[in-house]
């Protein structure tokens, strides 16, 4: 693939380029400042050089935005497919599937278990309760869900005995057939960083087993750093050890804002004081 085009450094090439002729010329010119064609013929070369920098520039944004476009077309796609999967027995109980949602071409992907009973009213991931608590989560490091892709491993809601009352975590058959989607999702989307949230997605991503032990240690997927936390919904389920729970999150949160090389919001010293999740 092409370097990107930086303009300042085609400018700089051409002045290279200009003095280097302008030396040529003196060797039969002692009085070139006074010459005008050579003027003239400086003008044109700087010129001709600036307007293929300006003219390549754009290039570039177009195709990032390309890419982008492309992502978001490759998504809405999978999403189709989503929408008419019987793959798995939960198509059988499901209101809405629940595909992901985000930044088509993200540096930072969420990975969840599935959806709940608000996301299968809305068909979108992480709006429920556990939904709000991420969103903070996600602004408290100086990000907004625009900026990063959420998804599930199941697209669709598992609940006890497919009652539709109770959620319940996806079975290692229903996780082995939704696996796909999420799969095409991570080669479209391309994140620098995957944060897995909680025991299932850790195990459906990357059958590793030990949410507990792991939690704050990179994994690795397919050549992306893989940080495994907390779900958001345990952190509500956690009672007194809530508060101690979500700063253990911040922790891992604090790691994958390194690894992204983005400033780390300076929350520390108001720890002691922090209304926790909220
Ligand atoms: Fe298909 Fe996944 Fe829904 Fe099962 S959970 S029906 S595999 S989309």
């Amino acid at each position: 693939m092409a370097e990107p085009l930086d303009p300042m450094n085609e400018l700089r090439t051409a002045i290279r380029d200009l003095i280097e002729w302008a030396n040529l010329e003196r060797e039969t010119s002692p009085v070139i400042e006074c010459d005008p064609a050579l003027l003239g013929e400086l003008e044109r070369c700087l010129s001709t050089r600036l307007k293929s920098a300006v003219a390549k520039a754009p290039t570039q944004t177009a195709s990032t935005e390309e890419r982008r476009s492309r992502a978001a077309a490759a998504l809405a796609a999978i999403a189709e497919r989503v929408a008419r999967c019987t793959r798995c027995p939960l198509h059988r109980t499901r209101h809405r599937t629940v595909p992901g949602q985000g930044n088509p071409a993200p540096e930072l992907m969420f990975i969840g278990e599935g959806p709940g009973e608000e996301e299968d009213r809305q068909g979108l991931a992480f709006v429920g309760p556990a939904g709000q608590l991420l969103t903070r989560l996600i602004h408290r490091m100086g990000l907004t869900r625009e900026d990063v892709f959420i998804a599930n491993i199941v697209k669709c809601r598992p609940t006890i005995n497919d009652a539709g009352v109770r959620d319940r975590p996806p079975t290692d058959e229903e996780m082995a057939a939704c696996i796909p989607y999420l799969l095409e999702q991570i080669e479209v989307l391309q994140p620098k960083v995957i944060v897995c949230l909680g025991a299932t997605a850790l195990y459906g991503l990357l059958h590793l087993k030990g949410i507990s032990r792991l939690r704050g240690h990179w994994q690795e997927f397919r050549g992306i750093p893989v940080m495994p936390t907390y779900h958001p919904s345990y952190l509500l389920r956690s009672g007194g050890d809530q508060r101690a729970r979500y700063w253990e999150v911040w922790d891992d949160m604090v790691q994958v804002l390194q690894r992204l090389g983005r400033p780390v919001p300076d929350v520390g010293r108001r720890r002691p004081s922090a209304p926790g999740p909220g």
